[in-house]
């Protein structure tokens, strides 16, 4: 290696720690695993089952609205055990909230956010897709003015509402949805508790409205409603986060599109994104070839010596994060 591209690695090392800030909670490039797997082998160094549970560390400190606490906590299988309790503030710590819906149909990407329905494509949602949307789904899709070329998107509380509950207001059928965080106090704060150490069930179970939580403070939600959402000729836009904004929940995430893999691992791993309700971490979807794990189970686990079980999240056109839960799950609620 020659002393120039030596040079360049220092500082782009350098450029790293100075942009990442003081602030949050980062790796700052040291082998995450290490730290994690102390126990994992038994005396003879041989690799044991022991379950890994959440390193309340990988969160941004400012993804908080407090710190990270202990609680005795009662599991869905019925486990008494300890739980980590966090509070997130409702907005990602690292990204602002957004775009959504284009508002004009020579909108470009970047004006709008991306659209997926589970059918395996994820969407550009710029003006050009909102036109497709009628050879896409049908004639009597119309998501814009004709004259005018202006998207119909819900941009007032009242529109938002209407259209995103579950039986859409006719009036607010054929228009791209959007709800801003402004209407819900600029955050909708939760509060979970997940087990410190997780309890693997026998059976999994189907995962609810909410699984877990990302390391940016982010609720990580369950498949979006596509179904229900096409039938009132709407579409719930996402941003390039794979978030958006409903009234009961605030900002969510409904897909994996990178914004909070923040924790990055050196051993060739996927990046940790966040932690299922169940302990269990949620990793992205590739590793640093690019290549998915071929030896996932039905939930979209599997176990290493370094990570115990863990997850590794769906592609966004998937419209899903993990497929079941293997672990007993603790709880997620509103803070009032
Ligand atoms: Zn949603
Ligand atoms: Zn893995």
């Amino acid at each position: 290696m020659n002393h120039i591209y030596m040079l360049v690695i220092l500082f782009g090392a350098l450029a790293l720690v100075a942009c990442n800030g003081t602030e949050d909670t980062l790796s700052t490039g040291s082998d995450i695993t290490s730290t994690s797997s102390e126990d994992t082998t038994d005396e003879n160094n041989n690799a044991t089952t022991t379950q890994i549970g959440l390193n309340p560390d990988y969160f941004f400190d400012s993804a908080l609205s407090e710190p990270i606490e202990t609680t005795a906590c009662t599991l869905t299988d019925g486990t008494e055990t300890l739980c980590y309790e966090i509070v997130i503030s409702g907005v990602p710590s690292n990204n602002e909230i957004g775009p959504f819906c284009p508002t004009h149909i020579d909108d470009d990407a970047t004006q709008g956010g991306v659209w997926f329905d589970g059918s395996g494509e994820l969407y550009q949602l710029d003006g050009a897709f909102i036109v497709y949307t009628k050879t896409l789904y049908g004639d009597d899709w119309q998501l814009y003015d004709e004259t005018t070329g202006e998207v119909f998107v819900t941009d007032t509380q009242i529109a938002c509402e209407a259209a995103a509950r579950p039986n859409v207001d006719p009036e607010y059928q054929n228009h791209c949805v959007e709800c801003a965080i402004e209407y819900y106090g600029g955050g909708v704060a939760q509060k979970f508790l997940i087990p410190a150490s997780p309890i693997p069930l026998s059976t999994p179970e189907q995962v609810g409205a909410d699984l877990g939580v990302a390391l940016n403070g982010v609720v990580i939600a369950g498949p979006a409603p596509v179904s229900a959402i096409l039938a009132a000729n709407t579409i719930a836009a996402f941003d390039d986060c794979g978030g958006h904004i409903n009234p009961a929940e605030g900002y969510h995430y409904h897909a994996a599109l990178g914004c909070s893999n923040i924790i990055t691992t050196l051993d060739g791993h996927a990046n940790l994104l966040g932690y299922a309700l169940d302990g269990y971490g949620i990793y992205a979807m590739l590793n640093s070839e690019g290549e998915e794990d071929y030896d996932l189970d039905e939930c979209r686990g599997h176990s290493d010596d370094s990570r115990g079980y863990h997850y590794h999240a769906a592609s966004a056109a998937e419209n899903m994060f993990i497929g079941c839960y293997q672990g007993a799950q603790g709880s997620v609620e509103i803070v009032q």
